[in-house]
């Protein structure tokens, strides 16, 4: 039987190892490499070796943000862990990851956010921060069905993610995810925003992420913050319901309000305001 043993033993090492080194790093009591942050609301999982971006000390003003824009608590506490490289963040989180390879990526319980090493790249840190908060706050308070299912509604889940990663101040130097609002609104005149809110796929990431965003900030502007908070909770509890959730909270289709946003942004009677201190 010293097989069993043995195979036991190779198991339990293997499990072990998967903590400090592997998939279950996040959650790993020890952090070889990493200087752990503790903050009220989350821990930050920082490479050693890396100066740390000031922006992580404000965690926990960021989860109180989440939590008034959305009106929801998040109560369990967060990890982030930023990346050293992609061997690393492969490592930790390629089943979250999948094919994309995003700044930050939040898994469906709301728990954990990996920021990739594309967050030295010259991205604002603050705002990637506040938009994965956006999704660490929805996801706290759903079914992971309903997480999933939400991931086909881009127009909604990273519009509002996105409208999130403004409500800041961006660091010198560093840009947002979404484009500096005068290249979005020069992009808009000739470019149709419709299929960017039709598919889950997107041709141009940028463009439709800024879409969203910008949309998202008209609607409130129009009809507050009230109504907004009517239909996140009917679209987060059904996403398969989210466009005719949207017909009836809005009184108008989907597309209908798409066409007038984009009539209000070529005329000049809605300018998003931008959000960006230089220009990517
Ligand atoms: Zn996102």
């Amino acid at each position: 039987m010293s097989w069993k043993r043995g195979l036991a033993f190779f198991f339990i090492l293997a499990v072990l190892a998967a903590f400090p080194y592997g998939p279950l790093f996040a959650w790993s009591p020890v952090h070889p490499g990493y200087t752990k942050l503790n903050f009220k609301r989350a821990d930050v999982l920082y490479p050693a070796d890396r100066p740390l971006d000031p922006a992580y000390s404000n965690v926990d003003r960021y989860v109180a943000l989440a939590e008034s824009f959305h009106n929801l608590r998040c109560s369990k506490k967060i990890t982030v862990v930023a990346c050293r490289d992609w061997n690393d963040c492969l490592r930790f989180a390629a089943p979250f990851l999948g094919t994309q390879r995003p700044v930050g990526v939040t898994i469906p319980t709301g728990t954990v956010i990996f920021l990739t090493p594309y967050i030295y790249g010259g991205w604002d840190a603050g705002g990637v921060l506040r938009h994965e908060l956006s999704h660490a706050t929805l996801n706290q308070n759903r079914s992971l069905l309903s997480v999933w299912r939400l991931l086909k509604q881009p127009w909604f889940s990273e519009g509002v993610a996105g409208v999130m990663a403004g409500m800041g101040t961006t660091a010198p130097g560093r840009k947002l995810v979404a484009l500096p609002a005068p290249n979005f609104i020069a992009a808009a005149r000739h470019e149709d925003l419709w299929p960017s809110f039709d598919a889950a796929q997107q041709k141009d990431w940028r463009f439709s992420y800024t879409a969203w965003e910008f949309f998202w900030v008209r609607q409130i502007q129009l009809r507050g913050k009230e109504a907004f908070l009517k239909f996140e909770s009917a679209c987060t509890s059904e996403p398969e319901k989210c466009r005719a959730d949207f017909a009836n909270i809005y009184g108008m289709g989907l597309r209908q309000a798409v066409e007038a946003y984009q009539d209000d942004l070529r005329s000049g009677r809605f300018v998003p305001a931008d959000q960006t201190a230089s220009t990517p």
